[in-house]
């Protein structure tokens, strides 16, 4: 009997549609190469259009549509014309608050064949996982405007941490960390400015620490952080850092490891009482889209996220040893410095998982 996962397929706006269409190609490749399990792909055409016709970027009982499947396999959503904060949300944050996947995993490596800038660095020096807090935070959305356009206007942004929101993140993190061969985890944090927030992170980090005794770790400042990811990226395994410091240092990983083109994350609910939902780190961007140059290698590696998350760990490593080999043939896209067409590379990586032994 082949196992079949059902895969709720959202490619929302610009590149989004080519890089999912790129991701899906591939991603059936593999459960043929396999053999062992297929997936039934269930499509949703939710995003700024549906948002400009209807009012809604996505359907009401969306999240019930999204609850029948075992992942997300999620585009990008961005409207030139629509502003950023109503679309993040008007799709993806309701979908990872209301699914609560309360962590954000982003993992980083220079792929072979692929440039960085840092000096000198490929390979090796630079393997990451990076794990955003995804519920809570700067980003819980509180706060508000008082005295509109007068001049003793105030906004106030409040975050908001947890007991709950912060002991789930920091053991997850850890688990994370256990996971891996070096076993070392970086509590990010402000706690010498933010006296209050911070601060409970770091003792939370402390205490939870005791129950990883065979898991090293250590804090850094986040100013510090992005300093050290660029001077001693060597010195860095597991990562765990709040909504927003994350974010942040999570574009900056994407940057160090040669291109927002490449990098994927995953929106985990570890618990998994909800499906996680699997996308490139990449927007919309508009600047590219219908020019058949979007690179669709993260949302190749996110397809192995999400392959591995399904329990599939043959399938998503021989997808990655597929992307490898056809990145270090030299087979990229323009953003990496070639001159492939997001059909090229996909089209390549597909033989590759069809020759791959
Ligand atoms: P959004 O508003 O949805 O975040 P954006 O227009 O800000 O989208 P991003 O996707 O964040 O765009 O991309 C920033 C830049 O990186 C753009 O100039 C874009 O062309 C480039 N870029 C992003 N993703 C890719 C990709 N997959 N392939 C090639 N270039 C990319
Ligand atoms: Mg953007």
């Amino acid at each position: 009997m082949t196992r079949q996962y059902r895969i709720a397929s959202v490619p929302g706006d610009g590149i989004g549609p080519e890089v999912i269409a790129a991701g899906l190609e591939v991603l059936d490749a593999v459960a043929s190469r396999d053999g062992g399990f297929s997936l039934a792909v269930d499509h949703y055409d939710w995003g700024s259009d549906r948002y400009r016709k209807h009012g809604a970027f996505m359907p009401a009982d969306a999240l019930a549509w999204l609850r029948t499947a075992d992942a997300i396999y999620f585009g990008a959503v961005g409207d030139p014309n629509i502003p950023d904060h109503i679309t993040l949300w008007g799709l993806r944050l309701p979908i990872c608050q209301g699914l609560d996947q309360y962590a954000n995993v982003r993992p980083t490596r220079i792929l072979p064949g692929v440039t960085s800038p840092l000096r000198d660095a490929g390979p090796g020096d630079l393997d990451w996982m990076i794990i955003r807090e995804n519920s809570e935070g700067e980003y819980a959305g509180q706060g508000g405007r008082t005295h509109r356009g007068l001049p003793e206007e105030v906004a106030t942004e409040t975050s908001i941490f947890t007991r709950r929101g912060v002991e789930r993140i920091m053991r997850f993190a850890f688990e994370t960390a256990r996971s891996r061969p070096r076993r070392h985890l970086t509590v990010v944090t402000k706690s010498n400015a933010q006296r209050h927030g911070m601060v409970f992170w770091d003792e939370i980090a402390a205490l939870v620490s005791h129950d990883y005794k065979d898991v090293t770790w250590d804090k850094e400042l986040v100013d510090a952080m992005t300093m050290r990811m660029v001077r001693r990226p060597r010195s860095l395994d597991t990562v765990v850092a709040t909504n927003l410091h994350a974010d942040i240092l999570s574009d900056l990983a994407a940057a160090l490891a040669g291109s927002l083109g490449i990098a994927p994350t995953g929106n985990i609910d570890p618990e998994r009482r909800s499906p996680s939902m699997f996308e490139p780190i990449h927007g919309s961007a508009f600047d590219i889209t219908g020019k058949g140059i979007a690179n669709p290698v993260g949302t190749f590696w996110t397809g192995a996220m999400m392959l591995e998350h399904l329990g599939e760990k043959a399938a998503a490593d021989l997808l990655m040893r597929a992307v490898e080999q056809v990145c270090a043939a030299g087979i990229l896209s323009p953003d990496l410095g070639g001159s492939a067409t997001t059909q090229a590379v996909t089209k390549a990586v597909v033989e590759a998982v069809r020759g791959m032994n």
